[in-house]
């Protein structure tokens, strides 16, 4: 979201600045570990809040993702209910709508002439109650089937889902879209949900950048459903701001795409395709039931290079525990070896997070599996890091941390 000229001032003896964003506002009171921060879409749905140093984002589902930092520890994070959110959501109002009284009243000291538009914005986010926000909640699930997971670079991104569900739906450590019958949907169907899409997001659309295309495996789609799709996306989204497409390959027993088609798909505006590799390793693979074989990414990802595109590649740290964390390490240097990658490309390290209901954790019981800690886990993505052939800097990918638990849409 792009910054615009922002105003300062002073109310209850407190520094504010109010920044309008393409699509939406914040507004930030008082300094350092005093701050507190309200960023709000132009509809006047809540984005994101800052206070007594905890971060609070809410989903379009109405529940909220909550982070915060204890001195000595990892970031700490909690998903609260809908009714919770809710609660924050109306502690937020509060002062917004104590800001907006001061406002009328004359009560408040700016340095500038406050822009026009300010006071309705602001009123925007007080008729944002929480009857607005159960019902924008509900909208969102006739909008959408849920949305499991993206990757950490997409979180702003209108996700249009142009398939549901995953084509698999077999990895043990995988419960994103349990439940969910794999769909792909039709030209029409596409360009359906995609002006509801646009619909729902309304007014704070331009907070946003780019599409992915839905959900856990679009690409699995047959080529002219796909182009067909991709043309239905684009007639709904056509600023250049949603020009640049990405979406999940996971697994690649579905129908197998020539360097021609990810050419043909790129030429519509595909720009990164990230796949869940999770490892080089195939004894881990079928240990995961993850479909394929390591060998199916490498042709994968040639063909997508070839074609033009970036790649985003997901490797599983601690899958397998300390049972499989030798042939993980050493396998998974090798296929990246392999990998044509360059400096578009992403390397994405994500932590294996495992839950009582998960298959993957009855797997680990019934084979007696010692799980890695999370300093060993961080230890295997260095060692992987460490047995890339080295390129140079500028010719390398980037390497970055996938905390699922950090997902938020
Ligand atoms: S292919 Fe991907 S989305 Fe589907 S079950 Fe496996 S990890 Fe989950």
């Amino acid at each position: 979201m792009s910054l615009l000229p922002s105003v300062e001032g002073q109310w209850q003896g407190r520094v504010f600045r109010w920044r309008p964003l393409e699509g939406g506002w914040t507004w930030s009171l008082g300094l350092y570990d005093q701050v507190e921060v309200y960023t709000y879409e132009a509809s006047g749905r809540p984005w994101t809040f800052i206070f007594d140093r905890v971060i609070y984002r809410r989903a379009l589902n109405g529940t909220m993702l909550v982070k915060w930092r204890v001195p000595g520890q990892p970031r700490q994070r909690r998903r609260l209910s809908q009714d919770e959110a809710l609660a924050v959501e109306a502690r937020a109002r509060r002062q917004v709508a104590a800001f907006v009284q001061a406002l009328e009243a004359g009560q408040v000291t700016f340095r500038h002439a406050p822009p026009a538009d300010m006071l309705p914005r602001l009123r925007a986010a007080l008729a944002f109650d929480e009857a607005a926000s159960r019902g924008d909640a509900t909208r969102f699930h006739q909008v959408y089937r849920p949305i499991g997971i993206l990757p950490p670079d997409q979180y702003l991104a209108v996700v249009v889902q142009i398939t549901e569900g995953c084509s698999f739906n077999t990895c043990t450590f995988c419960t994103f879209y349990r439940g969910q019958a794999f769909r792909i949907k039709s030209p029409q169907q596409v360009e359906h949900h995609a002006r509801a899409v646009r619909d729902f997001l309304g007014p704070g659309l331009p907070m946003r950048r780019g599409v992915f295309l839905g959900a856990a495996n679009a690409l699995v789609a047959p080529m002219p459903r796909l182009l067909a799709g991709l043309e239905a996306v684009r007639r709904v989204f056509p600023e250049p701001r949603f020009g640049d497409m990405f979406a999940f390959l996971d697994a690649f027993s579905g129908e197998r795409k020539s360097p021609a088609d990810y050419a043909a798909l790129a030429a519509r505006g595909l720009r990164r395709v990230y796949i869940g590799l999770e490892s080089g390793h195939g004894p881990l693979l079928r240990f995961l039931r993850k479909p394929g074989e390591p060998e199916d990414a490498l042709v994968a990802v040639q063909a997508m290079k070839a074609a033009g595109l970036s790649v985003g590649i997901i490797i599983l740290l601690g899958a397998g525990g300390q049972r499989f964390a030798a042939g993980h390490v050493a396998d998974t240097i090798a296929l990246l070896n392999a990998l044509p990658l360059d400096r578009d490309d992403i390397l994405y390290f994500s932590e294996l997070v495992v839950t009582p209901n998960m298959p993957y954790a009855r797997d680990a019981a019934r084979e007696g599996l010692q799980p890695l800690r999370p300093d060993e886990q961080r230890a295997q993505m260095q060692a992987i890091v460490a047995g890339l052939r080295v390129a140079a800097p500028q010719a390398r990918p980037r390497i970055s941390r996938y905390d699922i638990r950090e997902f938020v849409y």
